[in-house]
């Protein structure tokens, strides 16, 4: 009578509570959150949301009478802390607030959490991160508060770049200070870094790349005690950028507190196989806590995380089905995107171990795709502005084909027709 446990109510959670339900599964379903919030998007936070055009009901995933309806028991406002598995594959969650959980059935959607700075001073006011609901809430009263005029980004990945956006949107000065030589150099290849350096200072933010943070400066404690404004951001040569309002956007960790009680195998992630599988063979996991290895690394050994609203939907239907026995097999191809201003990111593909670039289009037009090969290979794409070739990769890699990397820079012929199938090696 325990029924489904899934541990994490956001994209991968509520998606695998969906599919379950969806695949005529009648055994109970619990869905536990730590969030006070019903279940929500994260993407709109550093966008829409920060810049006030949305209310709650816009990003939830889905309504109370959804839920009612599917007899999903969702329950907002704790975390699980502690679990157990028994031999026989039931087992017990017990929650922060009192709440035990017998289940025999476990499904781990708890993501990740963000990175944290660990230099002096993050906790001065007016210094922020954003995660969830809550973080978005406190940034964008802060954003639109004319006291804070100067912002400064700690971080030059894809959230700090979007919340930068929206920062000069509404007239902030705004800094990004970026410890590695590039932006977004994680995920993009030199050709795209250097494109959103130029579209960002374009638009009137300033960017300092290779930054070495000594600390973040603040007033002193009031009378009372009460932990002062941030007043700026010292760099490991003395210098000073004023802020009236700093945001951190490192990164996020995986969160794998659970998985590791649990004795399950962590690395980098919790591992799973292709069908969301962890390591005991019974417990499924999905979203941005998992590690796999993933189809389209095409050859690339080794497991990948990917932080993706796609991979978190795609990964909960497979590990629903294989909670049900009836394994599938992971095989989307991952894509993502981002909006900073008015442009418009779509990553189609896993570009890790690219050995060359086709770069279509002009950056300078804010309208281009930068295509990634391995072994002559299409393997990925960034594109910008460019939705229709955004589709025609992902259509490609879809169907294991490709783009001769000849004509993959040729204007004058849709991306689309120049798609062909791979030339055996
Ligand atoms: C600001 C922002 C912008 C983003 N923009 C994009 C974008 O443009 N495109 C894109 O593809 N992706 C974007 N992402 C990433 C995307 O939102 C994530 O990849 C996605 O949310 C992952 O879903 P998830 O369900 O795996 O994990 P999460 O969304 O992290 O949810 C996990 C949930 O589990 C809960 N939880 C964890 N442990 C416990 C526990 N022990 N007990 C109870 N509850 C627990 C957490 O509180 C959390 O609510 C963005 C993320 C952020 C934060």
């Amino acid at each position: 009578m325990p029924g489904t446990l899934v541990i994490g109510a956001s994209q991968a959670g509520v998606q695998i509570a969906a599919t379950l339900r969806e695949l005529g599964d009648e055994e109970p379903i619990t869905l536990i959150g730590e969030e006070p919030h019903r279940p929500y998007q994260r993407p709109p936070l550093s966008k829409k949301w920060l810049k006030s055009e949305l209310v709650p009901g816009d990003v939830i995933l889905r309504t109370r009478e959804w839920y009612d309806g599917q007899r999903i028991d969702l329950v907002s406002g704790d975390r699980v802390v502690t679990i157990r598995r028994d031999a026989d594959g039931t087992g017990l969650a017990m929650t922060q607030g009192g709440r035990q959980l017998a289940f025999d059935r476990l499904a781990l959607a708890t993501g990740s959490s963000v990175r944290r700075l660990t230099i002096p001073g993050t906790d001065f006011h007016g210094v922020h991160y954003l995660r969830d609901a809550d973080d978005a809430y406190a940034l964008e009263a802060a954003l639109h508060d004319p006291a804070n005029r100067r912002v400064v980004v700690i971080g030059g990945g894809f959230i700090g770049l979007e919340i930068a956006s929206v920062a000069r949107s509404v007239d902030k000065e705004v800094t990004v200070l970026e410890a590695s030589p590039r932006l977004v150099g994680r995920v993009v290849s030199e050709q795209t870094s250097a494109f959103y350096l130029a579209a960002h200072r374009r638009r009137g933010t300033r960017v300092v790349l290779d930054a070495r943070l000594q600390r973040i400066v603040g007033g002193a404690a009031d009378a009372a005690g009460r932990r002062s404004r941030v007043v700026g951001v010292e760099l490991a040569d003395g210098v000073l950028i004023p802020a009236d309002l700093v945001v951190i956007g490192i990164g996020v960790l995986p969160r794998t507190e659970l998985a590791i009680q649990l004795g399950l195998e962590v690395a980098g992630g919790i591992v799973v196989d292709a069908h969301a599988r962890a390591s005991d063979g019974r417990t499924v996991a999905a979203g941005d806590c998992t590690a796999m290895p993933n189809p389209y690394t095409l050859g690339v050994p080794g497991l990948t995380r990917i932080e993706s609203v796609n991979n978190a939907l795609e990964q909960g239907k497979v590990a629903a089905s294989t909670l049900l026995g009836r394994p599938a097999t992971y095989a989307s191809v991952p894509w993502f995107w981002s909006d900073q201003a008015d442009l418009k990111l779509q990553i189609a593909g896993l570009s890790a171990g690219y050995d060359h670039v086709v770069v279509r289009g002009r950056p300078e037009d804010e309208r281009f795709c930068v295509l990634y090969y391995r072994g002559g290979r299409l393997i990925s794409a960034d594109c910008v502005n460019q939705p229709a070739e955004f589709l025609a990769v992902r259509g490609a890699l879809a169907k294991g084909h490709t783009i001769p990397p000849d004509r993959a820079a040729d204007m004058s012929t849709p991306l689309k027709l120049s798609v062909t199938e791979p030339v055996a090696a």
